[in-house]
């Protein structure tokens, strides 16, 4: 535990990308937003005006890709029919003055999920879950194969109209940009200054954190106990291959990481058989937040290592992860305008109600 009074009000520093600090404010007075009850999730099993819905194919694109490839649909991959990204017009980037721009050439598809219109991820039983990482994971490749432009493909998840889902059908996206992201460029650069530095990847040595740190911190001058460490305590779910854990510097109340306990770069490079048991640490994980927050919508987003040419040098400096970000508040002006985000949950205690919370098996 960590030994504070039950208000804390610290700028916490996010050891990844210092840029991105919390500040974690939890004192009810404090709080400069309030919770907003969030609008409804459709959780209808089918709807029949809906594209994505069993029987309704021809709404859509043609598909690219389906799994499992015969008998009926389980998870069905097809362009999206309005692409923030698309075909290669051949255009020369342009730049004049301070203007500059980088033409928008990219692909975007979308996944859709789940043959049932509403599902929720831990309402998906864990083979279907293992399908559809799979799925992730042969789109990335096959989208880098397709085009030596393409330097990031993001795989991602908006679940539910708090977090920005247009469609309620549940599906993920895939985008491939000729771009780094700028959140992943910094944590693939600042992850390597550190590997630089101390010859270890900084992620592996969070999840030794997580699961073997305890310190008892005393002021110098009184010897009062000033604050008892046990960074264990940000455990969410651990599964033989995969860890779930709560950054101490969380953006969100109940944001949650999902990392490979043995160190990866990339997620393209994930073997089949981790596949099973990282299915099985997301379900659960979901679960948990589900159960805390009671019918959790959220974004989830895959940090891999891009392929821009460097992916040789980052791989033992860069450890691919899943960020699950639930959405539960609106960002204020004050996080907007500061890029301090504030969190009034201490990451600690939305740990431990995780980790309490009643799941099957
Ligand atoms: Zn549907
Ligand atoms: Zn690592
Ligand atoms: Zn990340």
């Amino acid at each position: 535990m960590t030994e504070q009074a039950s208000e804390t009000r610290e700028i916490r520093i996010n050891p990844i990308v210092p840029a991105e600090s919390v500040l974690v404010a939890t004192a009810r007075s404090m709080r400069p937003k309030k919770a907003e009850e969030p609008a409804p999730r459709d959780v209808r099993k089918r709807s029949d005006t809906c594209p994505f819905c069993v029987g309704n194919e021809d709404k859509t694109p043609p598909a690219i890709a389906v799994y499992p490839p015969q008998g009926g649909w389980a998870i069905r991959i097809v362009e999206n029919l309005y692409p923030v990204l698309g075909d290669d017009r051949s255009q020369s980037n342009f730049s004049f003055g301070l203007q500059q721009t980088i033409d928008g050439y990219g692909r975007h598809e979308v996944i859709i999920d789940h043959p049932e219109h509403g599902a929720a991820v831990h309402e998906m039983d864990e083979a279907h879950l293992q399908m559809l990482l799979r799925a992730y994971r042969e789109r990335m490749a096959a989208l880098f194969a397709s085009n030596p432009r393409l330097r990031y493909v993001l795989v991602f998840k908006n679940f539910g109209p708090a977090a920005g889902a247009s469609i309620a059908h549940t599906h993920s996206q895939i985008i491939a940009m000729p771009v780094v992201p700028e959140n992943v460029a910094m944590e693939v650069g600042n992850s390597r200054a550190f590997y630089r530095k101390h010859h270890h990847c900084i992620f592996c040595a969070l999840i030794d954190e997580a699961l073997t740190f305890e310190a008892t911190l005393y002021d110098r001058a009184s010897g009062a106990i000033r604050r008892r460490i046990n960074v264990g305590q940000y455990v969410v779910e651990r599964g033989e291959k995969f860890i779930a854990i709560k950054p101490f510097a969380s953006r969100y109340e109940w944001e949650v990481h999902i990392l490979p306990l043995v160190h990866r770069s990339d997620f393209i490079a994930t073997p089949e058989e981790d596949l099973a048991d990282l299915a099985r640490v997301l379900r659960r994980t979901m679960a948990r937040l589900d159960a805390v927050i009671g019918g959790a919508q959220y974004n989830y987003f895959l940090h891999s290592v891009p392929h821009d040419g460097s992916e040789a040098d980052n791989a033992s400096s860069y450890h691919w992860h899943l960020e699950i970000c639930p959405r539960t508040s609106i960002p204020t002006g004050f996080e907007l305008g500061s890029g301090l985000f504030v969190n009034t949950i201490s990451p600690e205690a939305a740990a431990q109600r995780l980790r309490d919370a009643p799941i099957d098996a």
